[in-house]
């Protein structure tokens, strides 16, 4: 069994786009308010007096959009300057990113991921439900911008989803073929978007392999952090494709994370609320760090047991009613 030693903390449930297989339009979500996000103290209180003694040497921000924490860039430090941090990660719809990925580089961020369904701005916009000036230029920019800056390695998440944005994944594919980029797709979840998901269900990552295989051919490959991807690589080409493959291919055994919300929930497992610990309450109500610790370690014995066999549970067809953006994604 793995060592859990990776954390991933959303910043933010809000976001500044709302993909359709995320946050659809119509959807009522209840956002935190400001006053219940974990404030940058907070957070560096609990990495460095609760987590990392535990064993966490690896970190994510997320959220929703991370970007738009005002306090981003201190965060990052903050975490950066912890000696036992091994690894500071980030997930961006990089719409945000062009201003913002010099402070974040020189803060201490090496590795992003960024979100990017689309390489037509048309269909862009209509994933990421927008209707007004197109987004896609400003998010290529910023892909471009934190590629320049020398985040690496730099890669590209792609939720693929039939009818929507299947057709593309040539296209997408082809962007490692002459740079360094790490392409990765990924099986859509039933997680957000109920309708979308029993409308169009999701496509086995082995059939977006064959197409790939069939153009160009495949080789295994290897990218720093892969976690749960299969990476392979197009013969000759400058990056990686990986595949994340949660529907078709169960990895739950072999997780090593946990996620931190915004408002301080701990929750030992992404489809999974057993166990959870409310953190900032109880640091709120002045309970002790050393009884932080006792909670989360007692929550890291039992999370073999609570992690959820997604295969195993035929849960193709239920479906999770907080979105990725809730949960912290
Ligand atoms: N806003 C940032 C972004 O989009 O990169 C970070 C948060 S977002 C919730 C994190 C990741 O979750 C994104 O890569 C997104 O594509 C993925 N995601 C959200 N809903 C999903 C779903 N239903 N199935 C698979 N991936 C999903
Ligand atoms: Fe926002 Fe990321 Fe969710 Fe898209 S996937 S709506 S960018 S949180």
């Amino acid at each position: 069994m793995n060592p859990v030693d990776y954390l991933r903390i959303s910043l933010i449930d809000r976001c500044n786009f709302r993909c359709q297989y995320c946050m659809p339009e119509g959807a009522e979500l209840e956002y935190i308010l400001r006053d219940s996000l974990l404030s940058r103290d907070e957070i560096r209180v609990l990495l460095q007096e609760v987590f990392i003694p535990l064993g966490f040497r690896k970190f994510r921000l997320t959220g929703g959009e991370p970007l738009l924490r005002p306090d981003v860039v201190e965060i990052v430090a903050d975490i950066a300057q912890l000696s036992e941090t091994q690894d500071i990660a980030m997930t961006t719809n990089a719409y945000l990113l062009a201003d913002k990925a010099q402070a974040l580089h020189n803060a201490g961020l090496r590795r992003i991921n960024i979100s990017l369904d689309s390489l037509d701005p048309e269909n862009f916009d209509k994933i990421i439900g927008n209707r007004g000036k197109s987004r896609w230029q400003r998010t290529w920019q910023g892909i471009q911008t934190a590629y320049e800056v020398g985040f690496n390695p730099l890669k590209l998440n792609v939720v693929v989803i039939p009818g929507v944005n299947d057709g593309e994944v040539l296209d997408l594919a082809a962007l490692t073929l002459n740079r360094n980029w790490h392409v990765r797709f990924i099986e859509f979840m039933p997680i957000g978007n109920a309708s979308l998901f029993q409308d169009r269900a999701w496509i086995p990552s082995e059939e977006l392999r064959q197409q790939i295989r069939d153009r160009w051919g495949l080789e295994s490959g290897n990218v720093t952090g892969n976690g749960p991807a299969d990476v392979f690589q197009i013969p000759g080409a400058k990056g990686t494709i990986g595949f994340i493959s949660q529907m078709s291919e169960c990895f739950c055994d072999r997780c090593n994370r946990m996620r931190l919300s915004a408002d301080g929930l701990l929750r030992p497992c992404l489809l999974n609320e057993t166990g959870q610990i409310d953190l900032k309450t109880a640091l709120r109500e002045g309970k002790s760090l050393s009884y932080l610790r006792n909670q989360v370690g007692d929550l890291l014995a039992i999370k073999p047991e609570i992690n959820y066999k997604m295969r195993d549970s035929g849960t193709e067809n239920g479906f999770y009613d907080r979105s990725m953006s809730q949960i912290g994604g």
